[in-house]
């Protein structure tokens, strides 16, 4: 029989995640019939361990490399447009800051990227010299803490209520009859092979049970290095953030303010519904490395493994962390700075070498495909990177994407990708105490 989107069969390992549920529902919305689709996570929708499972996260028009202009102008579309996204986007304005000499080159040049971008956006951003400018967009940022900042202030920004977006996603797929494994029926464990040896026909997952299918598309965020080998290409990595809780009085006072980042400092986003303010710091993140065998790797060898927040509740952050998160509101809040902090966690992620995604087939098992890569700036691509993988499955990917995304070993290093600094291992990082009994690789 010829193979249709009504008849091919897709698995979505990590389905659960940001790239993996935007992949099933674009399969859904292509005409894929839902039967034939079976999205696995460890974790129901939203997965509780993928980096989208969070109160919030920033959606801005950025133009790191020559896809991403294409690619967020269609996440914007959406957020603003789809019925499915646009209650979760608050459109409350970005304002990036930088204050060292290199930040304010490098603003700069994103400032002159977005006027020449063509894409109309020099009408929604707007280069702040000056720090009334600044006050000016956000007046409860204190004017000593601001001194010789510059900034972008952007109207195509503000935030995603990104757990709420992914499980809009997964209420979605349910409705249509999309079948799911989770738990164990849904971990990932190995792929299966046709007798070729070379053709993917499914998965194995952790309890044994063998799922088949014409297309699997392994999404799972910063553990698929450790889940299938890589060969280096991605690395991942851990961020932190903590939460503060406002007074109604207080919220009322933060409410539709801007998000607002500095790549020196970190960021914070307005409260939420409970008043919850999410802080972040900015650093190039900290890698897990142990001895681990992905699958593929002929023998053990250093991986950065993600350790699971959802499976270690009790895990909180380095020092260092603390302190860094302490130091962005006593910039940005510092009428805040006693607050008690809550729910200090760390989020995984995968970077490559050059911030580019890396969605492909597998060189060596056809039908495999991998949507990993995400380098820390995926979730505001929820509503359509999905759309790009179906493209990618269809072999209708348009050239410059599946360039940019292209099985891409030996490029460079991952460990530091274009962050300032490679990162720090966690086991170098005094406070870190979840790992003690294992030596330090
Ligand atoms: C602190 C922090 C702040 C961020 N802020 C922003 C921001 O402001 N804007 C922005 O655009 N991006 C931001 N990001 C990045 C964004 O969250 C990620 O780029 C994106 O969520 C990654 O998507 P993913 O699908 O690759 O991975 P995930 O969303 O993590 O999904 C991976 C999925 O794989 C599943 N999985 C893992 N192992 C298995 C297995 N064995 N079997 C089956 N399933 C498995 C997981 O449970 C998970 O559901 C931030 C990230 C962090 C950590």
């Amino acid at each position: 029989m010829a193979t249709s989107r009504g008849n091919t069969k897709v698995i979505v390992v990590g389905g659960g995640g940001t790239i993996g549920s935007s992949t099933a529902l674009h399969l859904l919305r292509s005409g894929y019939t839902p039967s034939n689709i079976t999205v696995l996570d460890i974790y129901p929708i939203p997965s509780a361990q993928s980096a989208g499972n969070d109160l919030n996260k920033i959606m801005g028009i950025r133009l790191r490399n020559k896809v991403d202009l294409q690619l967020s102008l269609g996440a914007r579309d959406m957020w603003k447009h789809d019925p499915l996204f646009k209650n979760f986007f608050h459109n409350t304005g970005r304002l990036d800051c930088e204050s060292t000499d290199d930040g304010i080159k490098s603003l700069r040049k994103q400032y002159q990227a977005l006027l020449d971008a063509g894409a109309g956006l020099e009408k929604t951003n707007e280069w702040l010299e000056t720090e009334e400018q600044i006050l000016a967009k956000m007046p409860l940022l204190k004017r000593e803490n601001i001194q010789g900042w510059k900034a972008i202030f952007s109207q195509d920004g503000g935030w995603l209520a990104a757990a709420k977006a992914i499980n809009s996603i997964g209420i979605e797929l349910k409705k249509k009859g999309v079948n799911f494994g989770f738990g164990d029926a849904g971990s990932f464990k190995r792929p299966l092979f046709a007798s070729d040896g070379t053709t993917c026909i499914g998965v194995e997952t952790v309890n044994g049970v063998r799922y088949h299918a014409d297309k699997v598309v392994l999404a799972a965020g910063a553990w698929s290095p450790a889940l299938v080998d890589l060969e280096e290409q991605c690395c991942s990595k851990a961020w932190v953030y903590a939460h503060m809780r406002l007074t109604p009085e207080e919220v009322a006072e933060y409410k539709k303010s801007p998000v607002v980042y500095n790549g020196d400092v970190g960021f914070f986003f307005e409260p939420d519904e409970y008043g919850v303010i999410k802080v972040c710091d900015e650093f190039p993140g900290f890698t897990r490395f142990k001895r681990h065998q992905p699958y593929g790797a002929d023998a053990p060898k250093r991986v950065s493994v993600p350790r699971s927040h959802s499976k270690h509740p009790t895990d909180t952050y380095p020092d260092a962390s603390e302190k860094s998160i302490r130091r962005a509101i006593e910039i940005y809040l510092p009428r805040f700075k006693n607050k008690e902090l809550f729910n200090r966690a760390l989020c995984w992620c995968a970077d490559t070498a050059d911030a580019a995604l890396l969605v492909c087939e597998h060189p060596m098992w056809k039908n495999f495909i991998v949507a990993s890569g995400d380098s820390g700036h995926t979730f505001k691509l929820l509503p359509n990177i999905g759309k790009h993988v179906v493209e990618l499955i269809e072999g209708t990917l348009a050239d410059d994407l599946a360039h940019a995304w292209r099985w891409r070993p030996g490029i460079g290093d991952p460990v530091k990708s274009r962050r300032a600094a490679r990162a720090k291992d966690l086991a170098d990082m005094p406070g870190w105490k979840h790992d003690s009994d294992e030596a330090k690789l």
